[in-house]
């Protein structure tokens, strides 16, 4: 067995001897050591505590080490810790039911994967299949998952009914302080973007195009609130050419923007509603698709040709389900709601008062952005260097950030409290003094 190490540099030392880092260049890497964890708050292995403002990838919702799931895991792993995808589970019968509870009520059954990005690959699979069309639009300010030649690589019959020659097109979505359609109101945003995603459908062929897939509120992107009626018009567009909509709600959804659901403050009926992250906060690794009664019962009759061992995983199954009831019961998602509008919102603008280089503040719940630039007249982003060292300064007074391109995400768990809040703003201040 491994010695317990006693310092963050042994702990990285052995890291990055053995582990092979997501979207990096290995060499250089310095990754910060993480201990242990509570609520909103992580510890290294020198006693140093951190007030995580990142929730890791933007998917601790609950918070760390939240009693409920703890012991619901623990009592699953007494019962039965795996179980094939083909037979009846409980508990997994229990996650169904509870996410469906929240989602709307033209929803009907749940495909449980292992995280958001085979999510997405199910999803499109099954709006392929459901209208026999292949081309997806999706929006070049966008994240949706790292997967894609899996299944074309196999040798199997499962390979043909996901073999697509087209693919995929882009399209730009309504973003007013860096508007690509010259708009000046978010009005004029939304009703220009809606015309730009028209006329491409028309032009691409809207019989060739099985899905529209849109995160609700694109978040690694820069956390772009959609502007009124743009999301309805989008599903107006699905509706006049027979196309799926399919809502992302990976990052976006279980509290992240003070709602169950992104798309509850919009009035917009996806088809599929694809989903990870704040379900179950990251303590089991596990994604999923909410399926309407209408793509569902294309298979009713006609075989999914999708599946995945872990598909409904019963330690994720119990962590979903006592999470859903730690957030009913705790009222989590009104505290997100009431920590955005209460102390984010006015907190953030103050914070924009004092400091130039904020551009733009942007978000809700517990989902914000603050967009930095070097002019606030040119919108021009800040370098690199600049954030990597407001990162650095952040880090040194306790705050563990999320730092995306030219933004701070300002992303706490969903059970944050105001005095947290209170403390990362002055951290958020002092810091951003410091580099200025
Ligand atoms: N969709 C969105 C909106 C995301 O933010 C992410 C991850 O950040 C994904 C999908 C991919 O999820 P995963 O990393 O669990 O595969």
């Amino acid at each position: 067995a491994l010695a317990v190490p006693t310092t963050n540099a042994e702990v990285a030392a052995l890291d990055t001897a053995n582990v092979f880092h997501s979207w990096s260049a290995q060499k250089a890497l310095k990754p910060m050591a993480i201990a242990g964890g509570s609520g909103s708050t992580v510890w290294d292995h020198e006693g140093r505590t951190y007030l995580d403002f990142s929730s890791q990838l933007v998917n601790t919702n609950i918070g760390h080490q939240h009693p409920r799931l703890i012991e619901a895991i623990k009592q699953q792993l007494d019962t039965l810790t795996t179980v094939a995808p083909a037979h009846a589970n409980h508990t997994r019968a229990l996650a169904a039911r509870k996410i469906l509870s929240h989602a709307p009520s033209t929803m009907d059954k749940v495909f449980f994967t292992n995280g958001g990005a085979d999510a997405n690959e199910n999803a499109i699979r099954m709006a392929r299949l459901h209208t026999g069309r292949d081309k997806v639009i999706s929006r070049y300010r966008s994240y949706h998952g790292n997967t894609g030649a899996a299944i074309v690589a196999t040798g199997d019959w499962r390979r043909i009914p996901n073999e697509y020659s087209r693919g995929h097109v882009h399209v730009f979505g309504p973003y007013l302080y860096r508007s690509e359609f010259w708009a000046e109101t978010p009005e004029q945003e939304a009703e220009r973007a809606l015309q730009h995603l028209r006329r491409t459908i028309e032009l691409e062929g809207p019989q060739s195009v099985a899905a529209v897939l849109l995160e609700t509120v694109p978040g690694t992107a820069g956390i772009l609130l959609p502007p009124p009626g743009y999301l309805e018009g989008v599903r107006a567009l699905c509706d006049q050419h027979g196309i799926v909509l399919i809502l992302d709600e990976v990052m976006a959804g279980f509290g992240r923007t003070g709602d169950w659901f992104a798309l509850d403050a919009f009035n917009v009926r996806p088809d599929l509603i694809t989903f990870a992250k704040g379900v179950n906060s990251g303590y089991v690794p596990v994604g999923g698709v909410i399926i309407s009664e209408e793509i569902s019962a294309t298979f009713d009759d006609c075989v999914f040709p999708g599946g995945l061992t872990y598909s409904g995983h019963p330690l994720a199954a119990a962590s979903i389900v006592a999470s859903i009831e730690a957030f009913e019961e705790e009222d989590i998602i009104g505290n997100a709601a009431l920590i955005g509008r209460d102390h984010l919102e006015p907190g953030l603008a103050s914070l924009a008062d004092r400091h130039d280089v904020i551009g733009e503040v942007r978000g809700r719940g517990v989902f914000w952005a603050l967009e930095l630039v070097e002019d606030r007249q040119a919108r021009t982003p800040v370098s690199a260097a600049f954030m990597g060292k407001l990162k650095a300064e952040l880090l040194q007074r306790g705050l563990l950030p999320f730092i995306a391109d030219n933004r701070v995400h300002v992303v706490p768990p969903a059970v944050v409290t105001p005095e947290e809040v209170r403390q990362a703003l002055a951290i958020y201040d002092d810091a951003l003094t410091a580099v200025s």
